[in-house]
């Protein structure tokens, strides 16, 4: 059994029979049958299913916006941005995958040479609850509009999400069981991955999530692509605008109530700056509004679940245990449901939860560093390698920091680390292998076939 619980009011929204062992072998065979004749479909005739579903997105945003609402507790303008970039992703594939999937001619002393793409098959997704149709449309169209069929196994929190997607697909018209959602739960999942249909595994989770997935698909040799955990540093330069600076950091930290992978995680700012900027970043997160996520006033909703609130204040009671300092919130607030402030730790050292581990929660760690070259050396002190952003006005130094010294899969200048269709998307180190998006996300599920005719 399966069950949505809001978690700003911590009530059972529904609950869902799990899909039997039985039923699981029945979707996969289904799906891998639809694949022989999903692969022979022109890129134009899959386009046209998948601009539909794009349009489809458009139409319920507010609607499916409620859903994460009320499943994770998205408050809704984040919720009806996440499916209008859905929407975005669908239409980019519709649009260019073919021509991301040409061949590619290759002169050898043959009449012709040349590297193919082919699909594999049926794709397994296990995906996260934190952007619970994002996460699913970034590998599903590409994967989709490739020629692949694809199964879900959602977050156990999002069956109403993961159902809803299922049922998009089909009213968009795609032929049956090109997209199915199993309704399983994590123990379900290695014998999907060793079903003989199954091709490969795309996760998007924790890096614990991650290995075990890796492992298993490593068993029976099949390709998976990993998009795990992060600890994103944000270095804060003596030149930086550190007003603008403040804005968007605090922007990156509590954006879907700071559980995001590519969420700022911890602020490197130097010795020179520090007091200002500190002060500018604690002015900007306490203007936050947290409460009801369907409430317009709200800025910031509740965490998904209330395990997941107690355990980030475990790591910020830990981390002041050891020396860490509150500059801001650090109490759970006295009312129903995993509600967490948006809360600032200074005086952040190494061997503290804070420094080591990912906070997947609005809390930021604030680390003084005395030059630029510290702050390089503590940014990449760490396991995980997803995104990473530096602050400066001298756009040359900053885009050199970002293209030779920064330990991460995604850097940007005086940004917020965001995933974009156009762009790749992925980590290194504990943070994962293999890219999303772009045309490499989309030739992660091919067979890159050489083709050589004497
Ligand atoms: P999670 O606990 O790892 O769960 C992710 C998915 O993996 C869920 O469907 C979960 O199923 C499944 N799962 C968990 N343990 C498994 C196992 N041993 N074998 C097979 N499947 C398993 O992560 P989460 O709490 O949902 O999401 C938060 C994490 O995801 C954070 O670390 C965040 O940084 C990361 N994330 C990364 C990216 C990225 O692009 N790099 C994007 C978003 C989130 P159940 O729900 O049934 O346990």
């Amino acid at each position: 059994m399966l069950k949505s619980v809001n978690p700003a009011t911590g009530k059972t929204v529904k609950t869902y029979e799990t899909h039997s062992d039985k039923g699981v072998e029945k979707i996969i065979n289904a799906t891998d049958k639809s694949w022989h004749q999903w692969r022979i479909f022109s890129f134009s005739q899959r386009a046209v299913f998948m601009q539909n579903i794009s349009t489809l997105l458009l139409s319920k945003k507010e609607e499916l916006a409620r859903l994460m609402a009320l499943e994770m507790g998205k408050v809704m303008r984040e919720g009806v941005a996440e499916i209008e970039k859905c929407a975005w992703v669908c239409e980019y594939y519709a649009q260019n995958a073919e021509s991301f999937l040409e061949n590619e001619n290759i002169q050898t002393e043959a009449k012709k040479s040349y590297v193919t793409f082919q699909p594999l098959g049926t794709i397994l997704a296990v995906m996260p609850w934190n952007f619970p149709f994002w996460q699913v449309f970034r590998f599903a169209a590409p994967t989709i509009m490739a020629g692949n069929t694809a199964v879900l196994k959602h977050a156990s929190n999002v069956p109403g999400c993961a159902m809803a997607i299922e049922d998009l697909f089909r009213e968009a018209g795609f032929p049956e069981n090109v997209f199915r959602t199993l309704l399983i739960g994590s123990g379900q999942v290695e014998n999907v991955i060793k079903h003989h249909a199954i091709k490969a595994v795309s996760l998007t989770g924790s890096t614990p999530a991650g290995k075990s997935v890796a492992a298993i698909s490593g068993s029976v040799l099949k390709k998976c692509v990993l998009e795990l955990g992060g600890s994103d540093p944000y270095l804060i330069l003596k030149d930086a605008d550190l007003e603008t600076a403040a804005k968007i950091c605090t922007a990156g930290r509590l954006l879907n109530a700071g559980q995001s992978c590519i969420a700022a995680k911890r602020f490197i700012v130097v010795d020179w700056v520090y007091s200002e900027f500190l002060e500018h970043f604690t002015h900007e997160m306490n203007r936050a509004v947290f409460g009801d996520p369907c409430d317009s006033k709200t800025t910031m909703g509740p965490m998904a679940r209330t395990d997941l609130r107690d355990e980030l204040h475990q790591q910020v009671v830990n981390s002041v245990k050891m020396g860490a300092e509150i500059v801001l919130g650090g109490e759970i607030p006295n009312r129903k449901g995993a509600f967490y402030p948006p809360t600032i730790l200074e005086n952040v050292k190494p061997g503290m939860p804070a420094y080591d581990e990912e906070l997947f929660g609005p809390v930021a760690s604030v680390i003084r560093v005395k030059d630029e070259s510290e702050a390089i050396k503590v940014a990449n002190d760490t396991e995980f390698g997803l995104g990473a952003a530096v602050f400066t006005r001298d756009l040359k130094n900053g885009e050199h920091i970002a293209e030779k010294l920064l330990d991460a899969g995604c850097c940007f200048v005086n940004d917020n680390v965001k995933s974009d269709p156009r762009l790749p998307f992925g980590g290194i180190k504990e943070s994962g292998f293999g890219r999303e998006l772009s045309t490499q996300g989309i030739r992660e599920f091919m067979n890159m076939k050489t083709v050589v005719v004497k």
